[in-house]
């Protein structure tokens, strides 16, 4: 059996599975490949799948689906798993850095020191403590953030197609969270249904100074109306993990002001690694007994 590692794991990874055949990084291996292993950015197209007659088994280290076929794999007879409830808390710890880092102006105050100037008088604060924060898409790592925000003293609603069912969850309709919120975390899935949710109209709807934060999926929200809605200061913050490509091409956010931009990090903790390696070798070995 031959193992294609093709994106970045722990580093651990390949010893851990050796027991089970050969193990490569190779890319141009993918014709001989049983078993690919990839995140974000190996994107098994269906010329991908086309490319590797052996697949039998894909593996995404991590939660999202949406760079898989996974119907024409299914055609295909590959099988192919995420590590869902492994990233969750890795996600919400940098939600949370997200959600600081924008009413603290740490990233402002960070680059006036470097440039030698000394902010303290141009730079206010607001505080978490007190206000209302709206998580859209209230699943597994809508809910570490509610948790987190709780602790902070914020109070949660959040906006889901299912029941959210959660202690610290008031659950609200969509207008109801985009108008209630002095923050919006953005936790959905990209769907059909969330593809571009977060538009010119629906910002129309948000309170004036409003700060969002996005480790969902970057077409979740329309980047133009976003950056200028900014420039507009209709909202306060935007910070955000994810893009419509990574890296992404010619993003009018880069340019717009009030950003935290981060290069897709929210399940590259470590600890995170370590446990997706843990699933994938549970998911290998039940593969390999079946
Ligand atoms: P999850 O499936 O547990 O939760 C997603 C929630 O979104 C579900 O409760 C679902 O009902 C809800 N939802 C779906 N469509 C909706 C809609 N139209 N409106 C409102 N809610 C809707 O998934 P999760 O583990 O919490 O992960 C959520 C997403 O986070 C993933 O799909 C992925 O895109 C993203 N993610 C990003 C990173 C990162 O590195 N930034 C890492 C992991 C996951």
């Amino acid at each position: 059996m031959l193992i294609l590692i093709s994106d970045a794991f722990d580093p651990g990874l390949p010893g851990r599975l050796e027991k089970y055949g050969e193990v490569t990084d190779d890319k141009g291996r993918v014709a001989e490949a049983d078993v690919v292993l990839i995140r974000s950015k190996t994107k098994v197209t269906q010329e991908y799948i086309d490319g590797a007659p052996n697949l039998k088994l894909v593996i995404r280290g991590g939660v999202g689906l949406d760079n898989v076929d996974i119907p024409y794999a299914e055609s295909k007879g590959i099988k192919v798993h995420n590590t869902a409830a492994a990233s969750s808390v890795a996600v919400a710890e940098l939600a949370m850095v997200m959600m600081l880092a924008m009413p603290c102006n740490v990233i402002p105050g960070h680059e006036g020191m470097k440039k030698g100037e000394w902010l303290k008088k141009q730079l206010k604060r607001t505080e978490l403590f007190k206000k209302t924060l709206a998580i859209i898409g209230a699943g597994r790592i809508g809910k570490e953030v509610a948790s987190r925000a709780a602790a902070f003293g914020m109070k949660v609603i959040g906006y889901d197609v299912v029941d959210i069912n959660d202690p610290n969850i008031e659950q609200v309709d969509l207008d109801t969270a985009l108008g209630q919120a002095d923050y919006i975390s953005l936790n959905t899935p990209l769907v059909d249904s969330t593809k571009g949710m977060i538009n010119a109209g629906a910002i129309t709807k948000m309170k004036d100074g409003v700060y969002i934060l996005n480790t969902g999926r970057g077409k979740v929200v329309v980047e133009e109306d976003v950056a200028a809605a900014l420039e507009s200061g209709k909202i306060a913050g935007f910070a955000t993990d994810v893009w419509y490509s990574d890296p992404p091409e010619a993003s009018p956010l880069v340019n717009a002001p009030n950003t935290v931009l981060l290069p897709h990090l929210g399940a590259s903790t470590k600890e995170n690694l370590l446990r997706i390696g843990d699933i994938i070798i549970e998911l290998i070995d039940g593969f390999v007994k079946k």
